[in-house]
């Protein structure tokens, strides 16, 4: 049976022992010797083979397969080798980037997903901007996990891009109900991987998201680190355009921490630069050359600016004086449910 993916299970209820399993596994090999032919191009396909016997690798089928599980990854761990029995030594510790992988891919499925939002402050004001929404993952064995754990395997997979768009449609969704309760917040921030700006049809998925969720698009802010602007391919340029025409807001995240030239800032279609914690941290002990500087950079091409990472009063002070009303950080809000969120605009916090 076909157990998810490139993923098979072949259940063999009548061997007797090892030399029987070996059997099967050389007719498996003979198949797969050879090249498929599919129209004009050769397919080489490799297997890689993972055995649990009954019963003692499991009395159930779930853990038979899940050892099998465990025992194939072994296998793909050695190219060469194209089979590997489960043992319960194989060392559980060594796999955990695997389990984590595989465990990754059922993560959205099985509902352990879910979004925290971080507030948004006028300082000046007093008044909740918006919000970010932030990725968690409760996992079954380890409890919560937060996104430095399991992002770069996200991407390095390619699950960033399921995985953003859930989140996407989640957090716009969540927007929405606010809105319709009454809160009307102007407005959600959702980070972006550069994986998923390297989709052909990103503009089109985000725009259906809008669609979908019946979300107003100039309520939307994406938040791209300079590292999508590096890569600056023409199909980064073009689908900035069209979210930007849609009346999406882009902003960039982590300004200041990555290595492009600032001539983008004019050409881009961006409204808004986070200054990084980093520079933020360094500020008011130490030195504010930097965030002072982005702070007149922003004013100066006519960009909102926002400091994140806020955590003193003296920060958020020092950073109203420079004339940097917007900010985030620990000081006004750590990232929280979206039911709190509701309570304190119910409760006027
Ligand atoms: P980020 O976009 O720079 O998000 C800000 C991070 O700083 C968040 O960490 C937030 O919880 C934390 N933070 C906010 N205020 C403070 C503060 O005052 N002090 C300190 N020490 N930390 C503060 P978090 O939630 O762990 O997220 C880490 C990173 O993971 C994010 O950095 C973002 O790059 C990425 N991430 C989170 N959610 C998503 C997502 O849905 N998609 C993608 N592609 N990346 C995400
Ligand atoms: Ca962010
Ligand atoms: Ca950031």
């Amino acid at each position: 049976s076909r157990q998810g993916g490139d993923e098979f299970t072949i259940y063999l209820p009548t061997i007797k022992g090892h030399t029987d399993i070996l059997k099967v596994i050389n007719c498996i090999d003979e198949s797969f010797s050879h090249p498929f032919q599919i129209l004009e191009h050769e397919m080489n396909v490799k297997t890689s083979i993972g055995i649990s016997l009954f019963p003692d690798n499991g009395d159930t089928a779930e853990l038979l397969i899940k050892n099998a599980d465990t025992a194939m990854y072994k296998s793909k761990e050695r190219p060469g080798t194209s089979f590997h029995f489960f043992s319960e030594e194989l060392d559980m510790r060594s796999f955990e980037p695997i389990k984590l992988e595989n465990d990754l891919y059922k993560a959205i499925e099985k509902n352990e997903m879910f979004i925290l939002y971080q507030p948004q402050i006028n300082y000046k004001t007093h008044q909740i901007v918006g919000v970010e929404a932030l990725l968690r993952w409760n996992h079954q064995e380890r409890g919560i996990i937060t996104p430095d754990h399991f992002i770069s395997l996200a991407e390095e997979t390619g699950l960033i891009v399921p995985l953003g768009e859930w989140v996407l449609k989640h957090a716009c969704q969540q927007l929405k109900e606010w809105h319709d309760a009454g809160f009307v917040l102007p407005s959600l921030s959702v980070n972006l991987s550069v994986h998923q700006f390297e989709q052909r049809d990103l503009f089109e998925r985000i725009k259906t998201i809008l669609e979908e969720t019946n979300l107003s698009p100039e309520f939307l802010e994406l938040e791209l680190t300079e590292n999508v602007i590096v890569k600056n391919t023409e199909l980064t340029l073009t689908t900035m355009k069209q979210l930007k025409s849609l009346g999406i807001k882009i902003a960039i995240d982590d300004f200041g921490t990555g290595y492009s030239s600032l001539g983008y800032l004019k050409n881009l279609p961006i409204s808004k630069l986070k200054i990084d914690k980093s520079f933020v941290d360094q500020m008011v002990y130490d030195d504010a050359a930097i965030t002072n500087t982005i702070i007149t950079l922003g004013q100066n091409l006519n960009l909102e600016v926002i400091a994140e990472g806020v955590e003193t009063k003296e920060q958020a002070d020092y950073l109203l004086q420079q004339n940097c009303q917007l900010m985030q950080g620990y000081y006004f809000s750590k990232p929280v449910e979206a039911q709190e969120i509701f309570s304190r605009y119910k409760e006027g916090r």
